[in-house]
């Protein structure tokens, strides 16, 4: 249930509105827009009657029912955007961001290398896996704590932020320890005790779409997260899993508006994984401009043909160099700003 207070209502009046909807059992969630407070009434409570009598109570000015089945991510419940501090850093906002790096983290110098060109490029976020989520138990793993540890030396020389992922549960808090923002895989979408843990961890969390889910279970998914505690979570469209083998992926670009209508959390874009293919990043990272994303999350490696992971759709330096150039105009378009 939204409760909508009048624009004049009183602190105690809002404080008094929180404190029965608790009494109900319902989690109240206080969003404060421009002109007046919004109050989310949200989780297993024992009766909707009670929530719709605090109608008439003073301060408030209406009860609606939220009728999608996410509740606090959605638009109903916040109609501003959402943006997603990450430091001095703003997700959602008025900058486009940019984050890229390698598939894996490898070795100490593939690292620094990659992010000293991202972040001259003008990328702002330093990605690569330190934990690897594999099809093959064959394919490398991920250099794990070694990895993040070198994630928080290429941060420190750079001033870059780091995303990561994590890959389960039990490595929630050694991963935040590490990272500014905590990556969850399509592969790990609906890992409901993952996202349960990463309620309580205290540092923004990039939701990937999961390869055969539909944007409402990515929603529920962000739903679990917000419900749990942490309310900072940045929605990825990364393709999707169809009958078409030419590319990785079907990259999904009209999830983005999709998304953007449906919620007010920020919508990042990952071109490498939606395409898999070098030469499909250029058009598709546009594209996403174009159609509202928020910000692109993009694969480089200094030498693909080396990488240990996700060659073919990483880009070198250089490449990566020549399409922060170009989306700089698009971005201009869309009013907003790349910071390089
Ligand atoms: C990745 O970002 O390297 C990755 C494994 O992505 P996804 O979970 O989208 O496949
Ligand atoms: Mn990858």
């Amino acid at each position: 249930m939204i409760i909508a207070m009048k624009s004049d209502a009183t602190e105690q009046e809002i404080a008094d509105v929180c404190e029965s909807i608790r009494g109900y059992g319902y989690t109240p969630h206080l969003i404060r827009g421009e002109e007046r407070v919004v109050i989310g009434a949200v989780g297993r409570g024992d009766n909707k009657d009670h929530l719709q009598s605090l109608r008439s109570w003073p301060g408030v000015a209406d009860v609606v029912p939220i009728l999608q089945p996410y509740k606090i991510v959605s638009r109903e419940l916040k109609q501003q955007k959402s943006v997603i501090r990450v430091g001095d850093l703003e997700i959602g906002g008025s900058e486009f961001i940019v984050m890229a790096g390698p598939c894996s983290v490898e070795t100490r110098e593939q690292l620094m290398e990659t992010a000293e060109a991202v972040k001259q490029a003008g990328a702002q976020v330093l990605r690569g896996g330190a934990y690897k989520p594999r099809t093959s138990p064959y394919d490398f793993q991920g250099l794990e704590v070694e990895g993040l540890k070198l994630l928080a030396d290429a941060r420190s020389r750079t001033g870059l932020k780091i995303v990561t992922e994590v890959v389960s549960a039990e490595d929630t808090e050694v991963v935040a320890e590490y990272a500014d923002i905590l990556q969850v895989g399509a592969r790990n979408m609906q890992n409901f005790a993952l996202l349960k843990r990463l309620g309580g961890a205290g540092r923004p969390v990039l939701l990937k779409r999961g390869m055969s889910s539909t944007i409402k279970e990515l929603l529920l998914s962000a739903e679990y997260i917000a419900s749990h505690g942490n309310n900072q979570v940045i929605l990825c469209e990364r393709g999707i899993r169809t009958f078409e083998t030419y590319t990785r992926n079907t990259f999904d670009l009209a999830a983005v508006p999709v998304l953007n209508e449906l919620s007010h959390l920020p919508v990042v874009v990952d071109p490498s994984h939606g395409t898999g293919r070098r030469s499909l990043i250029r058009p598709a990272s546009k594209a996403a401009v174009a159609i509202g994303a928020d910000g692109l999350i993009i694969e480089v490696h200094p030498r693909p043909h080396e990488a240990w992971s996700d060659g073919a759709q990483s880009l070198t330096p250089p490449e990566f160099a020549q399409i922060m150039a170009e989306l700089r105009n698009y971005v201009k378009l869309e009013s907003r700003h790349l910071n390089i």
